[in-house]
């Protein structure tokens, strides 16, 4: 069932620019939707039982709805009624995320996963559906199923809770794009800066610090003193691209060792960056001369 955003108004009419949950509610509000706003809540005990309270009466929709099942906890960013009637009473909620991006990530299917639960334990019965609104003019929503999705975020979340039961010696903080917005993205960037690991050649590729650490090079030192040519040859990518990096490392350390920022011209490749913009540029130059010569 599709109920968000049965012709939704435009953002224009709503009053523009609106990011995406702020569309939802205007839209939610324009078509006299009864709201809880829970958005001026602190993460606390108080604000779950504020939820379920909003949920037990009944609420249209609640936004910044904070859910827990006693072990997990989240922000679901709107709650919307449903007629499938639960422990509650003639009614139910499904989860509803906003997001900015078009594309809908594995990450959001499982958060969204994990508010479905939650709103499950709550009502006493697993939501049908989840919502992901995307950008659009209108914003468009997307319903997923529960059960499509469910058991294989059943998976993720055994795996990730036996990991933390079991410790975590075995995992390191090698960078990806959520360190961006991590609350330990300078614990993290500290850890690697002190190993001197490898993500700190400027440009590398993951699977290129994979293939260096089975070769035990695991530091951007080991890898700027590996001698040229290489003692290996990859098994991904080329060996151009693997000393290409190597060079980098040296160039780096050599800054960490003179204590000044180093760089090395390279020649220019035929056809590639700077030779093409100087080709071109000759090209022009020759035509210019010969019209006004
Ligand atoms: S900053 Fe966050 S996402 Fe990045 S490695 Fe550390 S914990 Fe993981």
């Amino acid at each position: 069932m599709r109920f968000l955003l049965i012709n939704p108004p435009s953002p224009v009419h709503l009053g523009s620019p609106l990011l995406g949950q702020q569309y939802l509610v205007a839209a939610l509000r324009a078509r006299g939707c009864e709201i809880l706003d829970l958005s001026a809540e602190k993460f606390s005990e108080a604000a779950f039982e504020k939820t379920r309270a909003g949920m037990a009466l009944g609420a249209e929709a609640i936004v910044q709805a904070a859910l827990t099942d006693g072990a997990w906890a989240g922000y679901a960013d709107i709650l919307i009624r449903s007629p499938a009637p639960t422990a509650l009473g003639g009614w139910s909620y499904e989860a509803v995320d906003t997001k900015l991006a078009q594309e809908t990530r594995g990450g959001t299917m499982l958060q969204l996963c994990a508010y479905s639960e939650m709103i499950g334990t709550i009502q006493g019965r697993a939501p049908e559906q989840f919502h992901v609104v995307t950008p659009g003019e209108p914003f468009v929503e997307q319903a997923y199923r529960v059960d499509e999705y469910v058991a294989y975020y059943r998976l993720v979340r055994g795996r990730l809770e036996g990991a933390v039961r079991e410790g975590t010696e075995t995992t390191y903080p090698a960078p990806v794009e959520h360190c961006n917005i991590c609350r330990w993205q300078y614990a993290c960037a500290q850890r690697r800066r002190r190993d001197d690991h490898l993500s700190l050649v400027a440009g590398i590729r993951r699977s290129q610090r994979d293939e260096l650490v089975r070769h035990d090079v695991s530091t951007l030192t080991a890898l700027a003193e590996l001698p040229v040519p290489l003692p290996f040859k990859p098994d991904r990518g080329s060996r151009e691209a693997m000393t290409r990096v190597r060079e980098q490392a040296r160039i780096q350390l050599l800054g960490r060792t003179t204590g000044a920022p180093q760089h090395e011209m390279l020649p220019p490749e035929a056809g590639l960056g700077l030779h093409v913009l100087l080709v071109d540029l000759l090209d022009w130059k020759s035509r210019t001369v010969k019209r006004h010569g």
